[in-house]
């Protein structure tokens, strides 16, 4: 079974907390205070596995966890760091925020990506010690891991994708134009995961070409095999489409042309006008007629044409040139550019609750759905700060703290920033 979309939820590894603790030692009356920080929790970071090609991984397995950092301890000891979360994605995975379709990282580079951070330790109470305050009795939590429903698409990087219906040749022509070695049988659905082949072009050129499971028509519709395979030609530079000139299982190959056009139109319009070389292949099964009716047809709609018979490599080498040469024409492959998250997805989550306690004075807010928007606030610029002051506001936080009797110049307390209140 060929997996290449998946959902799955990760979550970050919570930071540790910080502990309140003071130093104690015989015939030492007030010893200051000592709890240590915790420990900063693991973040779940994707790297790209050239030794996968699929995402039958995920298939059961549907939420990954990383380990959160441990608590603070007396005596200063700080909580362990937690270790991160690697999680092996093929090459040309696209990961996807599920509520609002926004690309989070295009993994075709070598780079990995932080999908999560893991939350930041809470500091020991041996942080908080000032001139007025030199026995705090309070620390502060870690903060959570960030938390997310994301989407693995499996989208191959390819210059040229190969078309056409089941048994019309296109693993035997791969197979004789790059190093790929697919099983060729005369029966349809041979090709059940993707192939990709390295047509080398000498002088250390090469394009790489992928054979997808034969598509049927009706694919674009969900029926049988085919429509999920559409989604890897997506990003291919360029499409051949292999026809069996000779329609030697009984249909006819202006049909087959057009039903699979048809289907990229109703796939992906914008895939049906990517540059098109149509190739008839079984040229030895065909008659003169077939083929002179074919070819004027393709000729007449302005594609580039060849005849092959691929098993034994007829006719592939002007194919081989002509991809080439076309490619030469064209812009790479495409990435799929990073997108930020509307923070629209991120404040839904503010049905939720959140906590405030006091302590020595200091208001502590606590609200798991607050930890993405502190992300993503940019503390040196007046508006994203005017946009954390509306959030307290719409949230209900500001009055909640009103209600818990917060007077001017108290302090508020929520994660990673304090501030002084101002009503
Ligand atoms: P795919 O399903 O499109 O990948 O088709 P295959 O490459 O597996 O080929 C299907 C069958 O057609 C196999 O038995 C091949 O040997 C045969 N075949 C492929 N190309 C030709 C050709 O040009 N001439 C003839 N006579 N048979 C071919
Ligand atoms: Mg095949």
């Amino acid at each position: 079974m060929f997996v290449d979309i998946a959902k799955i939820k990760i979550k970050a590894g919570d930071g540790g907390d910080g502990v309140v603790s003071f130093h104690r030692e015989k015939y030492v009356a007030a010893g200051g205070p000592d709890g240590g920080d915790g420990g900063k929790g693991g973040n779940i970071i994707f790297v790209v596995d050239d030794n996968l090609a699929t995402l039958a991984d995920f298939r059961y397995k549907r939420k990954y966890t990383a380990e959160n950092g441990k608590n603070g301890d007396k005596g200063k000891r700080n909580g362990k760091k937690a270790d991160d979360l690697i999680i092996k994605v093929p090459r040309g995975t696209i990961i996807k925020e599920v509520e609002s379709g926004t690309v989070m990282a295009d993994m075709s580079d070598n780079d990995s990506f932080i999908a999560a951070k893991g939350g930041r330790g809470g500091w020991g109470n041996n942080h908080f010690a000032t001139a007025t305050r030199q026995a705090p009795r309070f620390a502060k939590n870690g903060t959570p891991g960030e938390e997310w429903e994301i989407s693995l698409e499996l989208k191959l990087l390819a210059d040229v994708g190969l078309l056409g219906f089941p048994n019309v040749g296109k693993s035997t022509l791969i197979s004789v134009i790059s190093q790929a070695k697919p099983i060729i049988a005369n029966y349809h659905f041979t090709t059940l995961t993707p192939v990709l082949g390295v047509v080398s072009m000498g002088e250390g050129n090469s394009f790489v070409m992928a054979d997808i499971p034969g598509l049927i028509e009706g694919a674009s519709e969900g029926i049988g095999l085919g429509h999920e395979f559409l989604r890897h030609i997506e990003r291919c530079r360029m499409l051949v489409h292999i026809v069996d000139v000779a329609g030697s299982e009984g249909r006819n190959p202006i049909d087959d042309f057009n039903a699979i056009n048809a289907e990229l139109e109703r796939f992906n319009p914008e895939l049906a006008h990517r540059p098109q070389i149509v190739v008839a292949n079984k040229v030895d099964l065909a008659t003169q007629e077939q083929l002179d009716s074919f070819e004027q047809y393709i000729k007449d709609k302005g594609y580039e044409y060849f005849t092959v018979i691929a098993p034994i490599a007829q006719g592939t080498k002007e194919l081989v040139n002509a991809m080439w040469g076309k490619l030469q024409t064209l812009p790479p492959i495409k990435r799929y550019e990073r997108e930020e998250i509307p923070l629209e997805v991120l404040e839904q989550k503010q049905d939720d609750k959140f906590t405030i306690t006091i302590n020595d004075g200091v208001y502590f807010v606590e609200a798991k759905w607050l930890i993405k928007i502190l992300h993503k606030i940019d503390y040196d610029d007046y508006e994203s700060l005017q946009y954390l002051q509306r959030v307290l506001q719409t949230s209900g936080i500001f009055d909640a703290l009103v209600e818990k009797g917060i007077q001017e110049g108290d302090t508020v307390s929520i994660y990673d920033i304090e501030f002084d209140y101002v009503p």
